[in-house]
């Protein structure tokens, strides 16, 4: 095979293999972002149940306010009650005592359901509390994995960025060229393979003369429908069964 060629053809795996890795890191931030929404998450339904408990407790201090109001404003009454000349004032007085009652038991009734109410808050909190807590866990571990991860790839990709350009120097400065011209208008892929007389990236079929020249693996040739430069790469062997 064609010196030059060769080289070209493991300049492309390293390439190949480069580009691979850095679409792996370049993945990180995302992953990262992700885990940190659903911590974010997790922290707003341990919020949200504390609110909850909080507006409970805060509904139930002004019921049991509005309770004293109401119990006072009854003795106040009462004590009217004594003062009235005429039956007529005496019986819209008690009119008046027995609305101010049914308004404390409304009031009573609605302690009793906050009270419930807070208990089932204060569950919920410490349920929310506990996932939180598991939460905080699993994404520590997460992220440090992520981290691991992505020190694993910038280390490939220091180890991968040596061994392209450790191949590009050996390859002479015309067809390194070549290579990366047809690289930047490419996608990054500037070698095919061959077979079956056809371009395996682009899949044109060849002429059959192109076919046997580059069968031989001689000369740089570029695909007449991707510019690729193409090289021949024998299938392999197939095992017929005897009969
Ligand atoms: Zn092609």
């Amino acid at each position: 095979m064609n010196a030059d060629l060769e080289r070209l053809i493991r300049l492309q795996r390293a390439e190949t293999d480069l580009r691979r890795v850095e679409a792996e890191l370049a993945e990180v931030p995302r992953q990262r972002a992700e885990l940190e929404a659903a911590l974010a998450a997790e922290r707003g339904r341990l919020d949200g149940a504390r609110q909850e408990l909080a507006g409970g407790q805060k509904a139930r201090r002004q019921h049991e306010a509005d309770l004293q109001d109401l119990e006072a404003k009854r003795s106040r009454f009462k004590g009217q009650l004594m003062d009235v000349k005429t039956n007529k004032e005496y019986t819209a007085m008690l009119h008046e005592i027995e609305g101010v009652e049914r308004e404390i038991r409304a009031r009573e009734d609605q302690i009793l359901a906050e009270m419930e109410r807070g208990e089932n808050a204060a569950v919920e909190v410490k349920r929310e509390e506990e996932s939180f807590k598991q939460a905080e866990e699993r994404h520590r571990t997460e992220l440090r994995g992520v981290d691991e991860r992505a020190r694993a790839l910038e280390d490939q990709v220091r180890r991968l960025t040596a061994d392209r350009d450790a191949i590009a120097s050996t390859v002479p400065a015309g067809v390194l060229d070549l290579f990366h011209r047809v690289a930047r208008s490419r996608g990054g892929v500037a070698v095919a393979q061959v077979q079956d007389a056809m371009c395996q990236v682009c899949h044109v079929k060849l002429r059959l003369q192109l076919y046997a020249d580059l069968k031989r693996n001689e000369e740089i040739v570029q695909c007449p429908a991707c510019n690729r430069i193409l090289y021949y790469e024998a299938p392999p062997p197939t095992v017929v069964a005897e009969p």
